[in-house]
């Protein structure tokens, strides 16, 4: 039976899953920043979504903003670097637009890409087509707006954040240490954007299952 919406316990059981998704894919991540970066995508997005496990496991989430900064602070905290403060700041922006949400519904997750997606590109400075993060969020916020059903909601995200994680492929980047790269940089994909997708696509498969 498809769910119009999850509640705070399944909300809660699917960042887990992510998490776990993310801890599983360490070594793409690790391979993907050291084809174009420095190497260490991997095992930073590793430890920040361990420290997510950790503190999901241990502690009762109430509402959407509570849940949407413990994991934004625990990715913070824990990563360091470019990607701790964007990843992080994804899951606070995210948190701060969605006072008083209990469930995750078609219209609260296109509110948590949109403002997660605003806020790292307030922070960042990044705009879609700089080879980053932002490549594979922007495409996923904008395609989940008006539907209805959570489920054809986040499957077409997650389906628009791995085109955008494949455009990146031939896009030059000009922000990140891939930058510094110039053309050598064509033809791999932004280590960003591929954790941007495979957040989204567990997402996906966790909605789908239920
Ligand atoms: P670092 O760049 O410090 O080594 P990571 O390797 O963990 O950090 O993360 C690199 C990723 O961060 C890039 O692949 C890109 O998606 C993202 N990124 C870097 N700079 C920016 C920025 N200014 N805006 C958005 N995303 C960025
Ligand atoms: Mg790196």
């Amino acid at each position: 039976m498809e769910k119009a919406y999850l509640e705070m316990d399944q909300i809660v059981a699917m960042f887990k899953q992510v998490a776990q998704s993310i801890i599983d894919n360490v070594d793409m991540l690790t391979k993907a920043d050291q084809a174009i970066g420095d190497g260490d995508h991997g095992i930073g997005m590793q430890r920040g979504f361990e420290t997510v496990l950790k503190e999901l496991n241990e502690k009762e989430f109430n509402s959407l903003t509570d849940l949407l900064k413990k994991i934004g602070f625990s990715l913070m905290n824990s990563i360091g670097g470019a990607s701790g403060a964007l990843f992080g700041t994804l899951f606070t922006g995210a948190a701060r637009e969605l006072v008083g949400q209990e469930q995750l519904n078609a219209l609260n997750l296109s509110v948590l890409l949109r403002s997660g997606l605003e806020a790292v590109k307030k922070r960042g400075k990044a705009q879609p087509g700089d080879k980053t993060m932002i490549d594979a969020l922007e495409p996923a916020a904008n395609v989940s707006e008006g539907y209805s059903s959570l489920t054809e909601g986040i499957t077409a995200a997650a389906e628009a954040a791995r085109l955008g994680m494949e455009a990146t492929k031939e896009m030059v980047a000009s922000f990140g240490r891939a930058k510094s790269l110039g053309d050598r940089a064509l033809g791999y994909p932004d280590p960003g954007s591929i954790s941007v997708f495979l957040i989204l696509n567990e997402m996906k498969a966790f909605i789908t299952a239920k």
